[in-house]
């Protein structure tokens, strides 16, 4: 056991430990290696169980760092930084953050899915909260292990749609630790307490049901009913044993994704990153680029190929920031049009989700428009005839952005804002060349997969990622710092706001829409204390005392790796 003293101010300023010396090196959170100083050593019974020379962090990094260059691909230099953050974590989150750009490709996306497909096969330790359907009588008694340290911050996934490579079932918790990685190098979430969670409700995906190495429940997935319970079960056990906790839902199937976050939102405080966390970076480049062109928004006409989970959940993030700035729900949501298989989505179609209902057009007010079959109006045809401004991809579809459709966007307006974000790759719905020439360079884009910078006349254009890394370690932080109840709306919005503010764009249109990833903490500090303060001003804090310095209490809540003394 160990125990964090703390100064007035709620500070870790050491750790009080009566474990033996063999525990101490064992136990990741508390271990320094070969840092332990003289006076620690001869305190903790140390000597000889480390080799003589005490080293500073400093040089611990250097070795690491030569270690980490030494191997010779992505997935051994992932498996190296996993090695390392379960012997010392406060080593490994020290190395990230001095190479914010290099590690982040490695412990997340996308290194972390070719992780997630081994996961069975490379198994070596256990690590996180494996919690099976088949033994869900066990599930209280074993969250409730867990009620004796702080926990702050649980990460669930059901393995379902692990990114864009679906069902791997038990080899999701990668996706849930390596996404912690991020919360804890973007923002400081303090690794004590945070807790990785597995929901094991068996997998569908026949090569794991075949590969008798597989680890997880090998039968088909639990569904309906069954499975609606056993959310409840978790969501019941949660509240019961950690009763402030901020609960990031990840990864989870197309048929669940909603529906959970709808039910549990109200009564909890919950996020989920695939459905809420793009939707927050695609809006916060909007805001940027309406505001970095002197536009206004009711000079914009948005379009949405590919009118599914993401692209409405997209589409009801920017049509609040369209509301926000002052137009009412009817104006805004004349601007707005989304398409999917059988075209522009019109009110007349039938068996329409609500998801895509209320952005339906009416069929009267499309009686002008110029289109060879009313009966499924095509992309090309929306472009024109709307006059677009703003066009984003969450089709799947590659190449969909034809390079009529690009010219088309150039001619509709000076600074045209595309987004592909299809994932991988392979995907998107256009590449950045075109995008960039077929607009004579005026585009503002970001894409949904990493891309080279594009040469075009004499210029470099470098090509921003929506990365999801810039919101969800922030928004976190932002809600852990003061307590918050729920994330609301009005969170999300000041999420989205203050990525815009930071956005490159407000110095030069022909700058990148979004700042460089190594930018990330500072963003998520900021993120924070936009969220923070909203949480504040909606009466959502259950911070006892009154709060009123929201940034020091950002402060206070941030992890940062740093050795501190440990004792007897
Ligand atoms: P989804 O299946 O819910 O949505 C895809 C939609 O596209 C569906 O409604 C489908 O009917 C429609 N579609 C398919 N073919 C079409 C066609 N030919 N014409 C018009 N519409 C068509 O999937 P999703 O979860 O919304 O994800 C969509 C894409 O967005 C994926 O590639 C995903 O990786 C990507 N995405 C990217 C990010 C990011 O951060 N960049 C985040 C989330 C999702």
């Amino acid at each position: 056991m160990y125990t964090e003293v703390k100064d007035a101010e709620g500070r870790i300023t050491a750790i009080q430990t009566d474990e033996p010396a063999r525990d101490i090196l064992d136990n990741p959170l508390i271990n320094k290696g070969t840092a332990f100083n003289a006076e620690e050593r001869k305190a903790l019974g140390l000597y000889g169980h480390l080799p003589t020379r005490v080293e500073s962090m400093q040089s611990q990094v250097q070795r690491v760092y030569r270690q980490f260059q030494s191997k010779n691909c992505p997935i051994e230099k992932n498996i190296f930084l996993n090695t390392l953050h379960d012997s010392n974590t406060t080593l490994f989150y020290k190395f990230c953050s001095q190479h914010v750009d290099e590690v982040l490709p490695i412990v997340y996306t996308p290194t972390v899915g070719d992780a997630v497909e081994a996961y069975s096969t490379d198994f070596r330790r256990p690590s996180g909260v494996y919690l099976s359907y088949n033994n869900r009588e066990y599930m209280d008694e074993v969250l409730s292990s867990f009620t004796t340290r702080q926990i702050d911050f649980i990460i669930v996934t059901d393995g379902e749609a692990v990114l864009g490579i679906g069902d791997w079932g038990v080899g999701g918790m990668d996706i849930s630790i390596g996404k912690l990685m991020v919360y804890i190098i973007c923002a400081g979430i303090n690794p004590a307490r945070v807790l990785p969670i597995q929901l094991d409700v068996g997998t569908n995906n026949p090569k794991l049901l075949d590969d008798p190495l597989y680890l997880g429940s090998q039968h088909k997935r639990v569904d309906g009913e069954e499975y609606d319970a056993y959310i409840e079960q978790f969501v019941k056990c949660v509240e019961k044993n950690f009763p402030n906790v901020y609960l990031h839902w990840e990864d989870f199937g197309r048929g669940h994704a909603r529906s959970i976050l709808e039910k549990y939102r109200p009564q909890l405080c919950t996020f989920n990153d695939d459905m809420q966390g793009t939707g927050i970076v695609a809006t916060a480049n909007v805001i940027a680029a309406i505001e970095a062109t002197k536009t206004q928004f009711r000079d914009h006409r948005v379009v949405m190929f590919g009118a599914g989970t993401a692209g409405c959940g997209i589409m009801d993030q920017i049509l609040d920031a369209f509301v926000d700035s002052g137009m009412s729900r009817e104006e805004a949501l004349e601007r707005f049009y989304i398409i999917d298989r059988n075209g522009l989505i019109v009110d007349d179609m039938e068996d329409l989700p609500d998801f895509q209902k209320k952005f339906a057009r009416n069929r009267g007010e499309l009686a002008d428009w110029e289109v060879s079959d009313t009966a499924n109006i095509t992309l090309t045809e929306v472009v024109a005839n709307s006059g677009a401004t703003i066009l984003i991809g969450c089709s799947t579809v590659k190449g969909a952005f034809t390079n009529e459709i690009l010219r088309q966007m150039g001619k509709n307006t000076r600074f045209p804002v595309i987004m592909p974000l299809s994932n991988p790759t392979a995907n998107s719905e256009a590449e950045p060349k075109d995008v960039i020439e077929q607009t004579e360079g005026r585009a503002i884009m970001a894409a949904g997969s990493p891309f080279d910078p594009v040469e075009y006349q004499g210029k470099t254009y470098q090509i921003s990622q929506g990365n999801n890394a810039f919101i969800f370690p922030g928004l976190g932080l932002g809600a852990i710092a003061v307590k918050a109840t729920a994330v609301s709306d009005g969170m999300i919005r000041a999420a989205s706001q203050t990525l815009s503010s930071f956005s490159p764009l407000h110095d030069s249109p022909d700058n990148p829409v979004l700042p460089p990833i190594h930018d990330a903490p500072k963003v998520s500090k900021a993120v924070a204390i936009a969220v923070g303060q909203q949480a504040v001003k909606e009466g959502l804090s259950s911070m006892k005392a009154e709060v009123d310095d929201v940034e020091k209490l950002v402060e206070l809540a941030q992890w940062q790796p740093n050795y501190i003394p440990v004792r007897r």
